[in-house]
């Protein structure tokens, strides 16, 4: 192992219990104490199976995971322990990266517009890597860091993306050459581009067109004798399933236009891919209250379906739903206890346990009628969640249980002694098959590694 997550870090889930058996155990416990706070399950192991994913997926593409979404300690040292680089936007990012032991050349600086103290940060910790879009952001990094390998991020057609990123980053192809030629009266290294299609992206052929115009920026870098090596696609991806389709269009694009073996480096800086599945929250409900539904009345109806409900659930948009003020999410609950089929439904509501009006959770569920103490689900709650979390209000954010099936962990040494073996080594022994026990060594481990991937 390689040392940043240890069995310290999380609780194993042995053979035949699940991390839903766990979070059912949680609730018992957290129902017999009198507070009855918030709380997180992430499932590591759902973290593994969406890294093993992405590298079956886009098998040319090295992910260095955006902190930005969800930096809780368990979720970044496992990240560490599978080998990906880190996107920070942040001295604090940078630090927390760097406080795990992840040495500083696998992580990409990618605020494009930094402060100076920041830059030197960077500087002083062995941070090379740094995006920028902008003539001012060159002249700040050849002042205070003169050791840094710039990446110029291009700004890409988001328009349809739901959470639009190049109204922001990202210089325009036509402004490429003159930020080029100035960064070389500056002496300030080029090594590379990258861009990010925004959130939420609608069509994948936006990756195809933005990797096509990186391949522009590279010829001009060229052509001012910069070694262009690096190319960063930026995150945006979703889940597993639309990720299929998405990667076939950038492993198309990038045949085309960087061919294995042109020298190119590719990364991506994948967020909410890779931890938006893995986290649970459950919250209870803390106060309830009725109020006049607002329905022109017809006479027929029940007078119980007339009834609205607001209920005050322990937890915030200040706090673990920041998704739905930053990242437009819509989260649904799950009722812990199960209504009976004859049970009435009632317009309801959610809010959080902020004073402030804006601090509604969810609005027009038809839940049967709940009481104070009752827990709440919401599952898929990993991204763009803990991440924002305040303590507006003199709150403090719910306890992450990580957990993680002995499977998943079995996958990581598997994974780690396959990435271990030598390029060289692995390429000959699949070319010769010369010696049987080599082969059938080989064999063993591919097919538990691919076992182990399966059962996940
Ligand atoms: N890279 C950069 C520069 C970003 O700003 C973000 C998100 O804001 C990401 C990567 C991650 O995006 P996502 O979580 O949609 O993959």
């Amino acid at each position: 192992m390689n040392g940043y997550l240890d069995e310290s870090h999380f609780l194993m889930v042995e053979e035949g219990f699940t991390t839903r058996d766990l979070l059912e155990n949680l609730l018992l416990d957290h129902s017999q104490a009198s507070d009855r706070e918030a709380f997180f399950v992430a499932d590591l192991g759902d973290v593994v199976k969406n890294h093993l994913h992405f590298l079956e997926a886009l098998p040319h593409v090295k992910p260095f995971y955006t902190v930005k979404c969800n930096s809780s300690k368990g979720l970044v040292r496992l990240l560490a322990e599978l080998g990906a680089g880190f996107d920070c936007a942040s001295k604090a990012e940078i630090a927390l990266i760097q406080s795990i032991g992840v040495p500083p050349d696998k992580i990409i600086y990618t605020s494009p517009c930094k402060q100076i103290s920041q830059v030197k940060y960077a500087a002083s910790h062995g941070v090379q890597l740094m995006t920028f879009d902008n003539e001012v952001e060159l002249g700040k990094v050849a002042k205070s860091h003169p050791h840094a390998r710039m990446v110029l991020r291009i700004a890409t057609d988001d328009s349809r993306s739901s959470a639009r990123l190049s109204v922001k980053f990202g210089a325009t192809l036509n402004s490429c050459r003159h930020l080029l030629e100035t960064a070389k009266e500056m002496n300030v290294e080029i090594v590379g581009v990258s861009f990010h299609v925004g959130s939420g992206f609608v069509d994948p052929q936006i990756f195809a067109q933005s990797i096509a115009n990186a391949r522009l920026v590279f010829e001009m870098g060229m052509e001012l004798g910069y070694k262009m090596h690096l190319l960063d696609i930026g995150g945006g991806f979703l889940g597993t399933e639309d990720t299929k389709e998405t990667a076939a269009v950038i492993n198309s694009a990038l045949d085309l236009y960087f061919p294995e073996g042109c020298g190119v480096e590719i990364i991506a800086e994948p967020g909410r891919y890779y931890v938006a599945s893995a986290f649970t929250l459950v919250v209870s409900v803390i106060a309830k209250r009725e109020v006049p539904l607002d329905q022109p009345g017809s006479d027929e109806e029940e007078p119980s379906s007339k009834k609205s409900i607001r209920y005050h659930i322990n937890d915030s948009v200040y706090r673990s739903f920041g998704c739905i003020l930053f990242d437009n999410a819509c989260p649904t609950p799950i009722l812990h206890k199960k209504p009976c089929l004859d049970q009435p439904s009632y317009n309801s509501s959610l809010w959080g346990s902020s004073c402030d009006g804006q601090d509604c959770i969810a609005e027009g569920l038809e839940l049967p009628e709940l009481q104070v103490n009752d827990w709440l689900i919401f599952e898929n709650m990993g991204a763009y969640t803990i991440a924002a979390s305040s303590s507006f209000n003199g709150f403090q954010p719910p306890q992450i249980n990580y957990a993680m099936s002995r499977v998943a962990w079995e996958a990581i040494q598997l994974l780690q002694r396959k990435l271990l073996q030598p390029e060289e080594t692995r390429e000959s022994r699949e070319v010769s098959q010369t010696s049987g026990r080599t082969q059938e060594a080989k064999l063993n481990l591919e097919d538990k590694l691919a076992m182990a991937y399966w059962e996940l």
